[in-house]
């Protein structure tokens, strides 16, 4: 069985078409999910010591799941996080670098979550 970590809004519209996507694409059997509102505006903008929780958790993540991957996702009418689209791009992108710098082992890939809950991989900067 193969474990993803995916750090996702806590908006529930966002949790089913981002495990399928990851699921389909990665071939992974289950995705352990760390949500927070906005979660892409807060690995973006907070400090590092401010993230502390959710590190936490990823660590939890990948010490007891093994997973090689870390998704981070952003979606459209984000109440959490109300920027417009480009900007959470810019948001996860900044958070792509953040944790590839703390993870330099894991795969770091950004999503989008659409109007329609059609996910597409966000390019890095
Ligand atoms: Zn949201």
């Amino acid at each position: 069985m193969k474990f993803t970590t995916c750090l996702n809004c806590m908006d529930g519209r966002t949790q089913l078409p981002a495990i399928n996507w990851i699921k389909d694409n990665y071939g992974i059997d289950w995705v352990d999910m760390i949500t927070e509102p906005g979660m892409d505006g807060l690995l973006a903008e907070k400090p590092m010591e401010e993230l502390s929780d959710i590190i936490r958790k990823v660590d939890i993540s990948i010490k007891v799941h093994d997973t090689k991957e870390i998704f981070i996702v952003a979606h459209h009418d984000c109440i959490g996080n109300p920027v417009d689209e480009k900007k959470h791009e810019q948001h996860v992108q900044k958070a792509v670098e953040k944790l590839k710098k703390l993870k330099p082992d894991m795969k770091i890939i950004g999503l989008w979550v659409d109007h329609k809950f059609t996910v597409k991989k966000i390019p890095e900067k």
